[in-house]
């Protein structure tokens, strides 16, 4: 994890785990809870007692948000870190990865921007890293602009989530797309051809990109069967900052904060890393899967690390290993009928660190 061992070794990646309340249902059905989490101990404990089987399992993590946990909390004590480092120049990325309903979307867009127009309690990690942006650099009287594009991945396919309507082709039996090409930039990165990139003027306007974003995504919900589960958002938040340097010269300086809500872990873990014929069905999410084993080469200083394997680590390779930061954000359920995929995350998690 980022502990200063970590740090010093030169792996930047932190994992944290959130979870969640159990929702209404799930207490007016009097659900059993299996998930136990210790934040000062940063622990977390999967316990389940019945005759034929014992599970009593303990993981540690970096940080531990247990379902009481607010999105201030979080932000706080994980996000606002991270965005620091973005505007000393860092490229940083912030994963949410966990089992479809477990939180993924709320930790990081969070809820909508109310009637009246205030910033809710319940904003995600997305519009309060972009307000804590404004408010750094506002108070510092700085030159900045500030970009956001918003991608889907869906089936290795990248689709622009703030592209207009009017550029967009329809198929009947399609969903609405304007395909995107990913391109090496002969530098390590990678350029995203055609790419909508919005230029952001304050905090509130991120609700009516994620808006614009989200319906698109709902769009597409409908005509492909459940299939925001299995979609990756990247969010990208791109800050030029113009300096003087002491002789008066101009500079421009660059970070680069990738917010990613990744597809639901449960179609990975069901079928497994190993199962041949699922994955020649697409029925693995390569993504997913790639960009598990980046981090496990990241994390155990392998020469090689297979950036180059998937859509979503080609896209994030210059926020990814070497001068970047990482964090995932581990999302799980407290409810005892999910303790197999709880496990899955759990332990997935763990190897990250
Ligand atoms: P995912 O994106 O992982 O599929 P969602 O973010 O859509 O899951 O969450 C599923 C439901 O649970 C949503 O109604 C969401 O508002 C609620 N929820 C998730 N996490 C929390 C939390 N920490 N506190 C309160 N409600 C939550
Ligand atoms: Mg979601």
């Amino acid at each position: 994890g980022g502990s200063k061992n970590d740090r010093d070794r030169g792996v930047n990646i932190q994992v944290i785990l959130r979870c969640r309340p159990l929702n209404g249902d799930e207490t007016k059905a009097h659900t059993p809870v299996a998930i136990f989490c210790n934040e000062n101990k940063r622990e977390v404990s999967a316990v389940q007692s019945l005759a034929h089987k014992q599970i009593d399992r303990t993981f540690v993590f970096d940080k531990v948000f247990s379902p009481a946990s607010e999105q201030s909390g979080l932000f706080d004590r994980v996000v606002s870190p991270i965005v620091n480092e973005v505007l000393e120049g860092y490229n940083c990325t912030i994963f949410a990865y966990g089992q479809t309903g477990t939180g993924k979307t709320y930790t990081m867009e969070g809820g909508r921007l109310s009637k009246d127009g205030r910033f809710p309690d319940d904003a995600g990690v997305i519009p309060r890293a972009v307000r804590r942006v404004f408010e750094i650099l506002d108070a510092q009287n700085a030159e900045y602009t500030m970009k956001v594009s918003f991608l889907e991945l869906y089936n290795e396919e990248l689709t622009d989530l703030l592209a207009p309507p009017d550029q967009e082709s329809r198929h009947s039996d399609d969903r609405p797309k304007k395909p995107i090409a990913l391109m090496e930039d002969g530098k390590g990165g990678v350029l995203v051809r055609g790419l909508e990139e919005e230029t952001v003027t304050s905090a509130s306007q991120i609700y009516r990109i994620l808006e614009k974003g989200s319906s698109k995504r709902r769009t597409a919900e409908t005509l492909l069967n459940k299939q925001s589960s299995r979609s990756h958002t990247i969010f990208s938040v791109t800050i030029l900052l113009k300096e003087c340097t002491p002789d008066g010269a101009e500079m421009f300086r660059c970070g680069k904060l990738n917010l990613v809500d990744l597809a639901g872990s449960e179609n990975i873990l069901r079928s497994g890393a190993r199962d041949e014929r699922a994955r020649e069905a697409g029925e693995i999410n390569k993504s997913l899967l790639t960009l598990g084993r980046v981090i496990n080469t990241l994390v155990e200083h392998a020469p090689h690390i297979p950036y180059r394997d998937s859509k979503l680590t080609r896209l994030l390779r210059d926020s990814l290993g070497g001068k970047t930061k990482t964090c995932i954000i581990a999302t799980i359920s407290p409810s005892i009928h999910c303790l197999e995929e709880t496990l899955s995350t759990l332990d997935y998690a763990h190897r990250a660190k």
